[in-house]
């Protein structure tokens, strides 16, 4: 009754969790003629996360960096299946996984709980806020695409409240001070885009109110974009001041009120700042699921950041059978893309070579109770030495393409890894070359049109301030 999960017995099944950047490289390598694959995520899509804060401004529509998982899986030789629930629980002795619907809709049944023979787990993180009160209640994220798009519609009725007849002067300055928590890539990439908003589009439809608008990025660390080089800290610092982004560096906030941040500023004295919009883009800590995984194996998995790996992306504690890569792990690599989605693509050549050393074994099986003739003889010799070969996995290597970050006015920031230096570079020419880096890497064609295009919109058209 129903849809079945494709299960040929002969072969080992590979559950996937997750359908970020990790998941999703690695299924697009996977070769999936040789194991059951059945995709767990309680997302049905991809989200190409550096140009999410480009929707929360409305430069791009959320559809422009969504990539059903069903477009990457639709193309496999063998059918995968791809089920939106969020898992809830492993097992790593018995190896199962238990997952349920928590989506709006619910059929009759709404959780199950499958074997399997491989985990995958790339879940991710969420968001750190380091039970900071208020946060949750009252500031927006900068991390999944429901937080963009929320983020949007917070600022625009900001602007629209702003707007409304009668409002005193302070109460216009507290509605339009946008509060950006966190100087990582991510807040600084926010405080751009949002810079870019203010000055190509709302002075033109709130001239009355553009002046009003106030952006302040707070850092609790001496400088913004700590992995960067120092060079592009000040270029970026100069930039915001040009722009008239207020950075506010080792300064902490305590709490997030309803219409204002408590910060504790570099000389400790606190005071309470009068805001309508807070991002909070302060970093990432593992999930639940993945606490409670490795509460399971407690002897092994003791790294606070995250899941302990070995050289093969294999789960420690484990007999090999989950591998875990991307943000949930903790490893020497920060947690980025381009390190998960490394870690997937050599994740589905460990696949290949280990169905290669389970068909070999399997043959040579077999000929162990043929008889023993002359032929067989030869061709257990070539088969052993090809297990060998099989059987020795090459351990993950990871190779840094450089950084690279927009930080407004049509400037960009990009450090690279230059023969054996570095070359630091940033500017109107490093912003063409972080549109084209990005373009060349969205996943799909169907992605590169949708951005392209809606970038021309916004140079034709402007962008859309209408509030959904
Ligand atoms: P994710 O991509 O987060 O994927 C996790 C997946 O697991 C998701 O599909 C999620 O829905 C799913 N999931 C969650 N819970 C469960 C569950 N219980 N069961 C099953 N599935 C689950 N990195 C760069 O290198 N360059 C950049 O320019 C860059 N820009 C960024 C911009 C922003 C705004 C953000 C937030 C991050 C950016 N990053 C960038 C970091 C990058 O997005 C992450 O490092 C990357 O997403 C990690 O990949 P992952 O596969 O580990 O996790
Ligand atoms: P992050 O961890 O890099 O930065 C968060 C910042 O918030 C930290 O500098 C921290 O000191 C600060 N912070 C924390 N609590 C605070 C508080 N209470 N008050 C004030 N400041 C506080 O987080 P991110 O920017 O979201 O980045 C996460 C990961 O994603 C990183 O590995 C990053 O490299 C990657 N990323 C890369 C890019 C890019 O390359 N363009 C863009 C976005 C994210």
């Amino acid at each position: 009754p129903g849809p079945q999960l494709p299960h040929d017995p002969t072969k080992k099944t590979i559950v996937v969790l997750g359908s970020g950047w990790g998941a999703t490289s690695l299924l697009k390598g996977l070769d999936t003629t040789e194991y059951n694959v059945i995709v767990v995520s309680p997302k049905n899509y991809f989200l190409f996360t550096p140009l999410l804060p480009s929707v929360a401004v409305g430069t791009l529509t959320p559809k422009a960096i969504l990539q059903p998982t069903r477009y990457v899986t639709r193309h496999k030789p063998r059918q995968v299946s791809v089920i939106e629930a969020t898992a809830t629980n492993v097992d790593p002795i018995a190896k199962t996984v238990t997952f349920a619907d928590t989506s709006e809709i619910q059929g009759q049944v709404s959780s199950t709980t499958i074997q399997y023979d491989y985990l995958v787990y790339a879940v991710g993180a969420e968001v750190q806020t380091f039970n900071i009160p208020g946060v949750r209640e009252n500031a927006c994220f900068m991390k999944e695409m429901e937080d963009a798009e929320k983020t949007q519609r917070r600022f625009l009725d900001c602007l629209e409240s702003a707007a409304f007849p009668g409002q005193s002067k302070e109460e216009i300055d507290r509605l339009l001070h946008v509060v950006v928590v966190g100087g990582g890539p991510t807040g600084v990439e926010l405080s751009g885009e949002i810079h870019d908003f203010l000055e190509e589009d709302l002075r033109s439809w709130y001239p009355e109110l553009a002046n009003h608008i106030r952006i302040s990025l707070v850092e609790a660390l001496p400088s913004v974009l700590p992995s960067f080089s120092k060079q592009l800290i000040e270029y970026t610092e100069s930039t915001f001041k040009e722009a008239k982004i207020d950075i506010l560096t080792k300064t902490m906030v305590k709490e997030v009120r309803e219409k204002s941040v408590v910060l504790q500023k570099p000389d400790k004295s606190i005071v309470e700042v009068p805001c309508g919009l807070v991002v909070w883009a302060a970093g990432n800590t593992h999930r639940k699921i993945t606490r409670d995984l490795m509460a399971k194996l407690p002897e092994h998995q003791t790294n606070r950041r995250g899941i302990t790996v070995d050289e093969y992306l294999r789960m420690a504690g484990t007999d090999g059978s989950i591998f875990a890569l991307g943000d949930c792990t903790a490893t020497s690599y920060a947690p980025t893309a381009q390190v998960a989605s490394q870690q997937g693509r050599y994740l589905a050549r460990v696949f290949e070579q280990l169905a290669k050393r389970d068909n070999l074994q399997a043959r040579l099986q077999l000929l162990e109770t043929a008889p023993e003739a002359e032929e067989a003889k030869a061709e257990k010799g070539s088969l052993q030495k090809q297990l060998a070969k099989a059987e020795k996995l090459r351990p993950f290597h990871y190779s840094h393409q450089g950084s690279l970050a927009y930080i407004g006015s049509e400037k960009a920031i990009a450090d690279l890894p230059f023969f054996n230096g570095n070359l630091a570079t940033g500017g109107v020419a490093t912003y063409l070359f972080w549109r084209s880096a990005y373009i060349s890497n969205l996943f799909s064609w169907r992605n590169r049109v949708l951005v392209l295009t809606d970038w021309g919109k916004v140079k034709l058209f402007g962008r859309d301030v209408s509030r959904e």
